[in-house]
């Protein structure tokens, strides 16, 4: 990463794809999902906070891990949530 934008997105060099693209926690309740996410790490593909069950929110905060990035098709970004900074790459 060429800007520096927070310590936890500083580290990352390579960024981890999505598995499948499915939230592995919605597909166990056949619920529906509208965008993913995939952890960058443990690599965990969940669904976005405008979904219903807003799984990748809910992983941030129970796992810790700070940093997701975009599973959607042609979208290249990283979020981090303890420091709300989000990146283009
Ligand atoms: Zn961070
Ligand atoms: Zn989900
Ligand atoms: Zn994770």
């Amino acid at each position: 990463m060429a800007n520096e934008v927070c310590v936890h997105i500083d580290t990352i060099t390579d960024i981890k794809e999505p598995q499948q693209r499915v939230c592995e926690e919605c597909i166990k309740t056949h619920d529906q999902w509208r965008h993913l996410r995939t952890c960058q790490t443990c690599d965990a593909t969940l669904c976005c906070d405008s979904s219903p069950n807003q799984h990748a929110s809910k992983h941030a905060g129970s796992s810790g891990h700070p940093v997701i990035a975009s599973a959607e098709p042609g979208e290249r970004w990283l979020y981090c949530y303890p420091d709300d900074a989000f990146v283009e790459y």
